[in-house]
């Protein structure tokens, strides 16, 4: 699975929705109190196993540093938060998909959209939109939990995060790349409509 996070990070530069150096994603095994994380900055189309970063939940300053003292992603935070407040494995996935970023910014709400095309509906859940909050920040960790949790259990695949970008969560690295996929494809097909945007 530590193979399938640089596979993701790679097919998302190839589609667009990241340039070289964003974007992130953490892995964490059932049962666990440790994670995988893709170091700050690296560039996604090398990024391999050996350089995902170990970091434990309850001690974040004692990460190893990786190769070259590359350091955890800077939204370490949100995946942190994320990470913890779920049992089974799962991977976090952030990343800067153009069609969703340009629907937020037309003003479409991503959950109204969303329950308009089966082809996510069945599958994904969307959860509420973040606002437009500074990057790697604290107050964009909790935004985003917040969104995509209730009582502490995670009920939403992917929530947008407005300006910015999107955060998913999935059994894998690829279920969690799934949820953004359908969303993308949706989000470019309303805004190739035409279509006014439906908000609340
Ligand atoms: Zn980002």
């Amino acid at each position: 699975m530590l193979t399938a996070m640089g596979d993701v990070m790679r097919t998302a530069y190839e589609k667009g929705w990241i340039t070289t150096r964003d974007g992130n994603i953490s892995l964490c095994r059932h049962g666990k109190d440790t994670m995988y994380i893709t170091p700050s900055g690296w560039r996604k189309t090398i990024i391999h196993p050996e350089h995902m970063l170990k970091v434990a939940f309850d001690n974040t300053d004692h990460y190893v540093l990786g190769e070259n003292n590359s350091k955890p992603s800077g939204e370490l935070e949100m995946h942190l938060m994320l990470q913890r407040s779920y049992k089974a494995t799962r991977a976090v996935v952030h990343l800067h998909p153009t069609n969703i970023i340009a629907a937020m910014y037309a003003g479409w709400d991503l959950q109204i959209l969303a329950a308009e095309f089966p082809e996510v509906s069945r599958y994904t859940r969307v959860g509420p939109s973040v606002p437009v909050l500074p990057v790697t920040s604290s107050e964009l960790a909790f935004a985003t939990y917040g969104a995509m949790t209730k009582d502490r259990k995670i009920i939403y695949d992917i929530v947008g995060q407005a300006a910015h970008g999107v955060c998913s969560v999935g059994k894998n690295p690829w279920a969690a790349f799934e949820h953004i996929e359908r969303l993308e494809h949706i989000c470019e097909i309303a805004l190739r409509s035409g279509v006014t945007p439906k908000s609340k």
